[in-house]
């Protein structure tokens, strides 16, 4: 018998989650964004699941898009960190992708090459402080590189807060993107999904839809997106143990009366997150089960007294009955970090 622990991604969800984001955007377009392996799914079959559906896909650098391109997805790519030097420069534009250019040596690079590129997207730093030009150097950078802008150039931003509603540095980083748009009235790029799902002052030519594209935490009010990925693993064996017993690595789980435990074949090794604690819940034939014990690398406990729960059932550690966001508020992190990080021994099946 295969370890059947599995990472099932449904493509109908993803196109459904799709359209949903894009009916959002009365401005424009929705670009998918599919950078980091797409969040975890697998960048090939969703891009080739959202073959007809989006018209852009957002990747972070060059090797991501180059390995898109070796499998032939034909559809124009937006490459969020630019290019690193110029033969990237050259390689993007032969290339039908988008180059974010968010510092002068990049635009430089674009500048040299035999055919400019029909459209550079230029990033402005308006709050985020991790990419962008400063609003300050704008002026002379639109003067110095003038030959590369024109109508299809596209204002870029990204926000550090707009999943929350309540934070100032939204409205602060809108207003000082808007005073450049003021000057220069181009298409603009600036919403993400929460940006989508909660401001849509920020909707425009392209929208940028990711961890809301797959069902996760960016979205909180759009009731009708789906999670697409379903983390399953078998349980391989189960015992009692007495009161006062401990389970697992650091003891740090003691059995407050007789207990079941089962144990399940998923572990930090598969992309679990470690930092899960005791009490952490799972899906397992219509009820939750909570985590006892450390995640160990290749498997967990789950703690089933009073259930039938037996070898060779099914537990869901995150889908459509577990939410993967309050496994990830468990485990202090975000569900873009438990998307991403389930490892490549994980067979992703597609359905
Ligand atoms: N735009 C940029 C520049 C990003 O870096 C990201 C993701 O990190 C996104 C858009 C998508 O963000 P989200 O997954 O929150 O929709």
């Amino acid at each position: 018998m295969a370890r059947t622990t599995r990472a099932a991604i449904d493509l109908s969800a993803l196109v459904s989650n799709y359209h949903t984001l894009a009916e959002l955007n009365s401005q424009g377009q929705t670009l998918a964004v599919i950078k980091a392996d797409a969040y975890g799914h697998g960048a090939i079959a969703v891009a080739r699941a959202l073959h007809g559906h989006a018209q852009r896909f957002g990747v972070a650098f060059v090797d991501e898009a180059r390995l898109l391109r070796e499998q032939g997805i034909t559809e124009c790519l937006v490459l969020f960190e630019g290019v690193y030097d110029k033969t990237e420069a050259q390689w993007a534009v032969a290339n039908n992708c988008c180059v974010v250019a968010h510092r002068e040596a990049q635009l430089a690079w674009l500048a040299a090459l035999d055919q400019p590129p029909p459209e550079v997207w230029l990033k402005i730093d308006t709050g985020m402080h991790r990419l962008g030009f400063q609003p300050s150097e704008l002026a002379a950078i639109w003067q110095q590189y003038a030959s590369l802008f024109n109508e299809h150039t596209v204002l870029v931003t990204h926000f550090a807060c707009a999943d929350d509603k309540a934070h100032s540095l939204t409205a602060k980083q809108l207003t000082i993107f808007q005073q450049f748009l003021a000057a220069h009235p181009l298409p603009i790029s600036a919403a993400n999904s929460a940006g989508i799902v909660q401001v849509p002052q920020a909707h425009g030519a392209w929208n940028r839809a990711g961890i809301a594209l797959y069902g996760g935490q960016g979205a909180p009010d759009v009731a009708t997106l789906k999670p697409v990925m379903t983390l399953t693993a078998p349980v391989i064996a189960t015992r009692t143990i007495a009161e006062g017993e401990t389970v697992g690595y650091g003891a740090t789980w003691t059995a407050t009366r007789e207990s079941r435990i089962a144990t399940v074949a998923i572990g930090y090794g598969d992309g679990y997150p470690r930092h899960a604690p005791s009490g952490t819940t799972a899906f397992c034939n219509g009820v939750k089960i909570e985590l006892a014990g450390r995640v160990s690398m290749d498997m967990l406990t789950f703690d089933v007294t009073g259930t039938e729960i037996d070898v060779g059932d099914t537990v869901e550690l995150w889908g459509a009955n577990q939410s993967i966001t309050e496994v990830a508020q468990n485990a202090g992190t975000i569900d873009y970090e438990l998307m991403t990080r389930v490892s490549a021994r994980v067979p992703r099946v597609y359905i």
